[in-house]
């Protein structure tokens, strides 16, 4: 194993996730809702379900690769249905497409791993170095603000780069000037190069399931300067915040907190006040890990990524 398994970052008092930062950018309100009052959700879209679920599947599958013990699709797919079937809470999962109901969103996460499943068959292009490998590192000098996030796996591909891969189930694919700009997996691109023993070019790679696309993209260390000086200010102006102000969006019917929206509605305010660092589930205790933020899986048309992130497009 090349990558540290859990640096440990104890000096770092407040840890940011880019899930976290966009929800700042998509809407004060929900990022309010969510990360100053510590609101609860108490449902989840059908696509974070779905996402979830076929998240676990591949962990799983890959784990089985490394022991030389390669399921059958047919297996797959048996895991894929127990594990939906297991943990589908109709009370709980909200489908908000019309016209869709649970046995498409079965079958889409179905698909999707069929389709990986058939691409990588035997599952020996390259080599993995970590599966939901957590990244943290600090982005300023004093080590105030750092940066968290789990990285669906890192390879050593066949030309000695190091790759950090992320799925997607969503149907959308970004053009590629969007990934050129991606923040996500730039920012584990930091991380990761701050952990490796020696090193390597680094790319970055997001399997888009549902599309059976693969998209590729580097960096320059100037560019990921600029995203870390660029992240650190972003940070600075979420911890000066006062103004928690609701912006509709796309987004707002997969809001967890549209029934609490002012923007919606909603007929008691509930109170405002300036940012608190991270809530206990995004700082790490000394020495301990941070624990993985809830994790939200995207919508057909909607991007999102892998550590609980649903972002406008
Ligand atoms: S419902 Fe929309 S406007 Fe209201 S908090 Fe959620 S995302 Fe923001």
């Amino acid at each position: 194993m090349l990558i540290a398994a859990v640096p440990l970052r104890t000096k770092m008092t407040t840890l940011y996730s880019h899930s976290r930062l966009s929800s700042y950018e998509n809407c004060k309100k929900k990022f309010h809702f969510r990360y100053v009052l510590e609101l609860p959700a108490e449902s989840e879209g059908v696509e974070a379900f779905v996402g979830k679920r076929v998240h676990e599947v591949l962990e799983r599958l890959y784990l089985f690769v490394e022991r030389e013990q390669l399921p059958s699709l047919e297996r797959v797919i048996e895991r894929y249905y127990a594990l939906f079937d297991e943990h589908y809470d109709p009370e709980r999962i909200r489908i908000v497409k019309a016209g869709l109901d649970r046995a498409h969103y079965r079958e889409l996460g179905a698909d999707c791993l069929a389709r990986f499943y058939r691409r990588h068959y035997p599952f020996d292009a390259d080599q993995t170095l970590g599966l939901e490998q957590r990244v943290v590192f600090p982005l300023d000098p004093e080590e105030r603000y750092g940066i968290q996030g789990i990285i669906d796996r890192v390879v050593r591909a066949r030309d000695g780069a190091i790759e950090v891969h992320d799925y997607k189930t969503g149907a959308y694919v970004p053009s590629q000037k969007a990934l050129d700009a991606d923040r996500q997996l730039a920012l584990y691109q930091i991380g990761i190069e701050r952990d490796l023993d020696e090193p390597a070019p680094i790319r970055l790679v997001w399997h888009y399931l549902a599309k059976g696309q693969i998209r590729t993209s580097t960096r320059t260390p100037a560019q990921l300067e600029a995203l870390r000086r660029e992240t650190l200010e972003r940070i600075e102006q979420i911890e000066a915040e006062t103004d928690w102000s609701a912006t509709k969006n796309k987004l707002c019917n997969w809001c967890e907190y549209r029934e609490a929206c002012p923007a919606w509605g909603a007929s008691q305010a509930l109170p405002t006040g300036a940012a608190r660092p991270a809530p206990a589930s995004e700082r790490a205790a000394p020495g301990q890990p941070a624990e993985r933020p809830p994790a939200k899986k995207p919508a057909p048309n909607l991007r999102q990524t892998p550590d609980g992130q649903i972002e406008l497009l």
